[in-house]
């Protein structure tokens, strides 16, 4: 589908220098030393399988909705039944997130107010200007500019360090913000012309992303919220009780670390994409994910089942997991080879919470859209897949053509930066693909 010839450089000469002066080349297969193997405890005891077949009329329903997006009745049934399934936390868990009282200082508020109507390009160096116990006073920023002022007092505090840092610790800040004052704060941050950092409005909603052209790198930031279901419990106390309460406390705070971990693990550094032509000295981006649990601004809002709960985890318009979804879990299948004539025998391994992510970005099993098992592949290749039964992020093709890509996420966020930083001669390139 995508044009993947590599044309050599014509016409591209001018642009091509001034991008390539912005950028350092490096090596393809940079090794990543913070990338460990996921989670590798056997549960291969575990019955329930998120998505082995099952057939109560209830679960047969939220299959459907696992395939999300499908115009079909039944698929809005799906999400219809999910939503009643998912009643609002109870307050009891809530309360750990009340803000703390922080005391703002009268006489820091007099120089932030006379600045903080300033368009952000000038705001900024004028802030710097301010001594850093006014910088610090958060409190009275919030005060007198709301978090838009904050988030400015945050970024000259942060002057010195990689914009992509700052973007990495602050994404839901940026993203409230207009896209022109993230340029003015990336770009206060040293950021080149040509880094950028695209709102979830670029992506259906789905994700942020970032192209940091110096180091050939494509970010995709997904910000997540938790709900606990009511009821939903993480150990073997009775729900109501104060240990159960505790162990609820403590459960849904491992899920949100474990979320964050597996997922990251899963999708980061598993391939790079690549333009039709090089563009300067970029001829690929690394890739990776970053996910940041929030109580607001988040890309999805993902419901906390118990793991007896009736139904599979799924992502239609909230999401649901079960409590051991960021667990490896372990299938053994059936599958043929793309003939349909040599059977053989694969065994999977799969983190439910990395596969549901895949959804959550905008993927689809990888033999067909729905949620009958088949979908997950009828090849070994297929079942393997992360978007399968399996791990692998991947891309599969047959006979040339691309059936399934599982990088296509971080392609969209390539071509959009592509739109905004490639001049005319170098436009044609702007059609990325990956593996
Ligand atoms: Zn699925």
């Amino acid at each position: 589908m995508r044009n993947s010839t590599h044309q050599p450089h014509r016409n591209q000469t001018g642009a091509a220098d001034r991008i390539a002066a912005l950028i350092q080349p490096r090596p393809f297969s940079d090794p990543h030393s913070d990338t460990t193997q996921a989670a590798s405890a056997d549960f291969s005891h575990v019955d329930l399988f998120s998505h082995a077949p099952q057939r109560s009329p209830i679960q047969r329903r939220w299959a459907v909705s696992e395939a999300n997006e499908l115009p079909e009745p039944e698929a809005q049934l799906a999400r219809e039944t999910a939503w009643s399934l998912a009643p609002p936390t109870p307050p009891l868990v809530q309360r750990q997130s009340a803000p703390p009282a922080i005391q703002r200082k009268k006489e820091n508020e007099a120089p932030l107010s006379q600045i903080q109507g300033l368009p952000m390009y000038a705001l900024l160096p004028k802030l710097l200007t301010l001594p850093s116990e006014v910088l610090s006073d958060e409190a009275a920023g919030g005060f007198v500019g709301g978090p838009r002022l904050v988030t400015a007092m945050r970024t000259v505090k942060a002057k010195g360090t990689a914009w992509l840092d700052f973007a990495t610790a602050h994404n839901g800040e940026l993203a409230a913000l207009p896209t022109d004052q993230i340029g003015d704060i990336i770009r206060f941050l040293g950021a080149p012309q040509e880094a950028r950092y695209f709102k979830a409005d670029q992506f259906d909603g789905r994700f942020d992303g970032a192209v940091d052209p110096a180091k050939a790198l494509v970010t995709l930031f997904f910000r997540v919220k938790f709900q606990v279901a009511e009821g939903a419990r993480f150990g073997a106390a009775a729900a109501g009780t104060p240990a159960w309460e505790k162990e609820t406390q403590a459960g849904l705070q491992q899920f949100k670390a474990d979320f964050k971990r597996v997922v990251e693990e899963s999708w980061s550094n598993k391939g790079t994409v690549q333009p039709a032509c090089p563009i300067g000295a970029i001829r690929s981006f690394q890739t990776k994910v970053v996910v940041t649990v929030v109580e607001s601004g988040e890309h999805k809002l993902i419901h906390i089942f118990s793991d007896s709960a009736e139904g599979r985890s799924n992502m239609g318009a909230e999401g649901n997991l079960q409590v051991s979804d960021n667990q490896a879990k372990n299938e053994t299948k059936q599958v043929t080879d793309p003939t349909g004539r040599h059977p053989e025998q694969v065994t999977n391994k799969q983190i439910p919470a990395a596969h549901e992510f895949g959804h959550a970005i905008g993927l689809k099993h990888p033999h067909c859209p729905g949620g009958d098992d088949n979908c997950y592949g009828v090849t070994a290749e297929e079942r393997r897949d992360i978007m399968g039964a399996g791990d692998k992020v991947q891309v599969i093709k047959r006979n040339g053509k691309v059936i399934h890509d599982d990088f296509m996420a971080f392609e969209r966020i390539a071509e959009r930066w592509g739109k905004d930083v490639l001049p005319g001669a170098l436009a044609k390139c702007n059609q990325w693909s990956a593996g």
